[in-house]
């Protein structure tokens, strides 16, 4: 049983296989775990490049926050954020978001302390059988956003290559800005509506608790969608519509921009919380559900649980 990909959906179906005691091999491209739970290292200390925060509303979900806060990994980070529309300025009541201290990647990690997982194994082909790189498998699981699952996938795979088809995504840039000194009012995140550059700016001091300097802006797709062949050039936009919005009296110190090519999907129709066709081929990721990491956990498990039933 061969699981590609070891972000959140990956690694959770893994782990449920084996707790079923299905033996399992997962296979990540990247030198790291987390996918998308992507944390990066400045000068030592992690910030947060992808999701910004995670949510809690299923209860499964809720017992896996509550061990991640056990080991000191998570905790519950703010309910009320700021955002910022043509009406100016406001406060924003919502569910509590959860951060981690050590950054979020550090959470898949934790979930796949025991699993074998292979890093910098880039998957190129899967095929009937089903074959992973020419390997017989039980089963394969893609676990990874359907514009990078679909180029693996052999055409007589009909019924996975038509699933991975059927999904959309939007890119988005993220800024890492570091400023000398906080020069700002405490205000947590903000979403910014109508901007022609940013969707989100989060404290990241403030998130990780250690009131570092840091912020982590989020562009809107369509301004990513101009900048994905060189995204270090629009650090400077970045930095100048954070330090507007927010009206910092001075630029940051150093900018540092990620792309996300394939950063969000968008809403599919049908309550289905993974694919798994009878050529043995699974999909779990947060293209099943709202675009979270909660949804990427909760596919993830599905499809070991369904995978573990089918193979006995
Ligand atoms: C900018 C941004 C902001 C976000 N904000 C939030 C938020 O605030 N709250 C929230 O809950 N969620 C947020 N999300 C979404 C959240 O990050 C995802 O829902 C979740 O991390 C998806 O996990 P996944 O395992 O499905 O996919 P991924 O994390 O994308 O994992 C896929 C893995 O597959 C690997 N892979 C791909 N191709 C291959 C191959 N050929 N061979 C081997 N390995 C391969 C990749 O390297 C990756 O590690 C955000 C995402 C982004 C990008």
């Amino acid at each position: 049983m061969v699981v590609v990909g070891a972000g959140i959906a990956g690694v959770a179906c893994a782990a449920e296989l084996a707790r079923a005691g299905v033996p399992v091999r997962v296979r990540e491209r990247a030198r790291v775990s987390g996918g998308r739970l992507a944390s990066k290292r400045f000068d030592g200390r992690p910030a947060d490049l992808g999701a910004a925060y995670f949510t809690v509303d299923d209860p499964d979900f809720a017992a896996v926050a509550d061990r991640w806060r056990a080991a000191g990994l998570a905790r519950e980070w703010t309910d009320t954020l700021v955002a910022y529309g043509p009406g100016g300025r406001e406060r924003v009541s919502g569910p509590m978001r959860w951060a981690a201290p050590r950054g979020l990647r550090s959470l898949v990690e934790h979930l796949a302390a025991d699993l074998p997982v292979t890093h910098e194994r880039l998957v190129t082909r899967v095929e009937p059988g089903p074959r992973v790189d020419g390997v017989e498998a039980e089963a394969v699981v893609l676990a990874m956003p359907g514009p990078q699952a679909a180029p693996l996938l052999d055409p007589a795979l009909a019924d996975a290559t038509r699933a991975v088809a059927a999904q959309r995504w939007s890119s988005a840039l993220t800024g890492v800005l570091r400023y000398p000194a906080r020069r700002w009012a405490d205000f947590h995140g903000a979403f910014v509506n109508d901007h022609p550059v940013l969707s989100l700016v989060c404290d990241d001091g403030d998130r990780r608790g250690d009131a570092a300097p840091v912020l982590v802006a989020h562009t809107t797709a369509g301004f990513a969608a101009g900048h994905l062949r060189q995204p270090a050039a629009a650090g400077p936009a970045i930095e100048q519509a954070v330090r507007d919005l927010l009206g910092l009296p001075e630029p940051a110190a150093s900018t540092h921009v990620h792309r996300w090519t394939y950063a969000t999907p968008a809403a599919q129709s049908g309550s289905a919380t993974y694919h798994l066709d009878d050529d043995g081929i699974g999909l779990a990721g947060d293209a099943f559900g709202r675009p979270r990491a909660q949804t990427a956990w909760r596919s993830g498990r599905d499809l070991g649980r369904a995978l573990a039933a089918r193979l006995g």
